[in-house]
């Protein structure tokens, strides 16, 4: 078993021959080594108390790969960005096109997405992108409906959460998956507005709902989609291990 460059992940082969991605994570609270999947993403995570060697929790976790095939088979495979693949972006579909260059550039033409880069770079540079454009997209609607509701927010920034699509601080500040430009444009803008009516309003009470609404047109399929679908958003962009880096016995 090998470890990729990160210290907070892994790979490990699974019975079948399939490569999983299993990130590592410490905590000064957990009781013994622990494999788990995250609900809703489907990622692998191993949780390491304090004081166990990393080498220690590998070796759990390669006890435990048939488990772990087990459930990770009940959560579709991930779709990394690469030449060829299709992607969602808004409204329309994406295919990515890499173009070998020394230099990063990302741009739309027509339904292709232009990934000039170096090939190791192709995902790092479709997620920089996507970042980008989530933040243009996202800043441009926060802007108009927080003038719409009369309350300006502090800092906006863009995330890569796993457990939340966006967050509204106490101190007015907005956070918001990159992720959530993969989804369709009402989906974008309830959520925007969500996040944008807890300036006014820190709850989910009747009130809170008659802002989003006002807000955002089709706020309840937006609401829908996010909760059905939401989580297939995950499986996008996720880097698979170089072939060098794998396992071989
Ligand atoms: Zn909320």
């Amino acid at each position: 078993m090998s470890q990729t460059s990160s210290s907070s992940s892994t790979t490990v082969t699974l019975p079948s021959g399939k490569t999983a991605i299993v990130e590592i994570r410490r905590s000064s609270r957990a009781r013994r080594v622990t494999l788990r999947i995250t609900p809703g993403t489907g990622q692998a995570e191993l949780v390491l108390p304090g004081r166990l060697s990393e080498k220690k929790g590998i070796a759990f976790l390669h006890d435990k790969t048939d488990w772990l095939e087990e459930r990770l088979a009940k959560y579709p495979d991930p779709i990394p960005f690469e030449d060829g693949q299709i992607v969602p972006f808004l409204d329309d579909p994406l295919t990515i096109r890499h173009l070998n260059a020394k230099r990063a550039d990302v741009h739309i033409d027509g339904n292709q997405l232009i990934v000039a880069a170096p090939v190791a770079c192709i995902s790092k540079a479709v997620q920089d992108w996507y970042r980008r454009e989530a933040g243009c997209e996202i800043t441009l609607c926060a802007k108009q409906k927080s003038k719409i509701l009369g309350t300006p927010y502090g800092r906006l920034t863009i995330r890569d959460t796993k457990s939340r699509w966006g967050s509204c601080s106490a101190k007015g500040d907005l956070n918001f998956s990159w992720r959530v430009v993969m989804a369709p444009s009402y989906v974008l803008d309830y959520l925007v507005a969500h996040e944008v009516a807890h300036l006014t309003e820190m709850n989910h009470s009747t009130s809170f709902w008659n802002i989003v609404k006002n807000l955002s047109d089709e706020y309840e399929k937006g609401r829908n989609w996010l909760r059905l679908k939401g989580h297939e958003l995950h499986r996008y962009g996720v880097e698979l291990p170089a072939r060098e880096n794998r396992e071989s016995e």
